[in-house]
């Protein structure tokens, strides 16, 4: 069935998977290891289309209670396939594109959903490896303000690496901003202080051309969490294959091109707009008009890794997220309700500080 598609080693014949350590294939079981360009010329089917028509369609779920999603929600839409390795029954939502067989471990790559409309077309390949995002997780856990039965080393286990769906827009934004721009001068005479204000009339127009402006996808990843883990280093972005998915999760875009587009769109013309303001040098702006118009040559689609993890703590829900190519990360962690009385009336943390604590966004 195709809904597995392995790779295997070309040495021994095992499957092989993507080491975010090493960059490239790492057999786990002979030590040899590849570049994708190595595995073609070892003669592994790495690069072959999908043969649409041995595409295993996943069966409906009505009543689905288990769940495989990477989020840990139950999802309403539950899809099921069989795992071509030990034929398990593999249940997960919809928009899973890739995840790790539960019983047997091997990677499990849902075809019909990198294929067609779902194709992607670049990938960053997995850069930070799981032990450093761990490490990581428990440095950042070990918050003098987190709760003593918070277990974080239980906690940790639920990370996953999870390649997360990007539109990547190219195009230009034609601006012109209008307004007054103000030199200010202050002097002394006598016992006064004089402020002298000279303003002008402004105008400035053109034209800002960008490339890849990254928005994610998915509907079920936090889209703040997404656009803080940010930037990627599009140097690394590769050619999709399906390869690289083996042995992680993966999900493909829930949310079209033409949805996302309005938070592409914002940001580009807010980059234009201060592009515009920096090119007048003033000591003061006070725009009256901005006029934009954003034009998009190129959407293309990709995805991007991430290392993920969520969990619950007396019913509430944390979220930790690191970016798998740069290590940059947020999350928020449970909070002890004591120990927060406590540094307060010792006065060993101040307000503004518990305030970032809460504010959840570290990094
Ligand atoms: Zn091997
Ligand atoms: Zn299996």
């Amino acid at each position: 069935m195709a809904s597995n598609i392995s790779y295997k080693c070309p040495t021994c014949g095992a499957e092989i998977f993507w080491s975010a350590e090493k960059g490239c294939f790492d057999c786990i079981y002979c030590g040899d290891t590849f570049t994708l360009e190595q595995m073609k010329e070892a003669g592994a089917v790495v690069d072959q289309p999908i043969d649409e028509q041995k595409v295993e369609h996943a069966e409906e779920i009505v009543d689905g209670e288990y769940t495989q999603t990477t989020d840990g929600t139950v999802s309403k839409d539950l899809v099921k396939y069989s795992c071509s390795h030990c034929g398990a029954e593999i249940i997960t939502d919809r928009s899973t594109a890739a995840t790790i067989c539960v019983y047997c471990g091997n990677a499990v790559i849902m075809s019909e959903q990198i294929i067609a409309d779902f194709a992607p077309d670049y990938v960053i390949p997995f850069k930070v490896q799981k032990n450093k995002v761990m490490e990581a997780f428990k440095e950042f856990s070990k918050k003098p303000l987190t709760p003593k039965d918070f277990d974080c080393d239980k906690v940790v286990d639920k990370m996953q690496g999870v390649y997360i769906p990007f539109w990547l827009y190219s195009g230009k934004c034609d601006g012109r901003i209008e307004g007054e721009g103000i030199n200010k001068k202050t002097y002394r005479r006598g016992d006064y202080e004089i402020t002298e204000k000279r303003i002008h009339d402004i105008m400035r127009d053109g034209t800002v051309n960008f490339e890849m402006v990254p928005v994610d996808g998915s509907a079920k990843t936090e889209d703040a969490a997404m656009d803080s883990i940010e930037p990627y280093d599009f140097k690394d972005l590769v050619k999709f294959t399906p390869a690289y998915l083996s042995g992680f999760l993966a999900e493909r875009f829930d949310e079209d091109a033409d949805k996302c587009f309005p938070r592409a769109q914002e940001r580009i013309e807010n980059t234009t707009r201060s592009e515009l303001e920096d090119s007048a040098a003033y000591d003061e702006l006070d725009i009256k008009s901005y006029q934009k118009k954003t034009t998009i040559e190129k959407t293309e689609y990709a995805m991007l890794p991430t290392w993920l993890l969520y969990t619950t703590y007396k019913e509430e829900k944390f979220f930790f997220a690191m970016n798998g190519q740069t290590g940059k990360f947020i999350g928020n962690l449970p909070i002890s309700k004591v120990k927060l009385v406590l540094y307060s009336l010792l006065g060993g943390i101040g307000g503004t500080v518990v305030g970032a604590l809460l504010g959840m966004i570290l990094g």
